[in-house]
């Protein structure tokens, strides 16, 4: 697994034809501890935290067989005007324009209903019809009874299948070779 660069607009062009998954979510959600769990390199994600690169498209290779691109956090309180609206210009053309784009794993927190920023991308992914997964995070901070309910809530919100989801947790490594095991899946769907 290597890193590949870091991109600041969605036209870049990588050396490989194969599948690139993209992880997404709400700024400190989990997503890099997720990433890092899910590939089995602790540090990894960190790339995506350097100045700099907290608002590009980091890209790894993930084991010569997919692309993992981590598209930064949004809904950060207090980021600029400005930059959120240079921060959705850029999902909104990295999720219209890639053409080896096989899915999106979308990272949200099991203790969370959605918020306005994240309906405003789930309208943008249905749109597109982009292959979701739903990797429902930091599961570790909530009692087994309200997993269940809060999973139900977040995807009857969401209207997707259980099927389209994990229950998953850095910490304690839950549902992380379950979530590998969907990535996996998902990037050999590719029409
Ligand atoms: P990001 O901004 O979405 O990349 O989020 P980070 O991965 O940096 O995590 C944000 C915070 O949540 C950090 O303090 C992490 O230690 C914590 N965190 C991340 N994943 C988990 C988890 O599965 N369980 C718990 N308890 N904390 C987590």
């Amino acid at each position: 697994m290597n890193f590949v660069g870091s991109f600041p607009t969605a036209d870049f062009q990588l050396p490989a034809r194969i599948p690139e998954i993209a992880f997404v979510g709400r700024s400190n959600v989990g997503k890099s501890s997720l990433i890092n769990a899910v590939t089995g390199s602790r540090g990894l994600a960190r790339v995506s935290k350097t100045p700099g690169k907290t608002r590009a498209c980091n890209v790894f290779d993930v084991d010569g067989r997919w692309y993992l691109v981590d598209l930064p956090g949004y809904g950060f309180a207090r980021v600029p005007h400005r930059e959120r609206e240079a921060f959705h210009h850029l999902l909104e053309s990295y999720l219209t324009s890639r053409q080896s784009l096989a899915g999106v794993v979308w990272v949200l927190d099991i203790r969370r209903d959605l918020s306005p920023d994240d309906r405003a991308l789930a309208d943008r992914l249905y749109q597109n019809r982009t292959p979701i997964l739903v990797a429902i995070a930091q599961a570790d901070k909530l009692p087994q009874g309200q997993r269940v309910r809060r999973t139900t809530a977040i995807l009857g919100a969401l209207q997707l299948p259980r099927n389209q989801s994990v229950v998953a947790s850095a910490r304690t490594g839950e549902g992380v070779d379950d979530l590998r095991d969907s990535i996996e899946a998902l990037a050999q769907d590719r029409p």
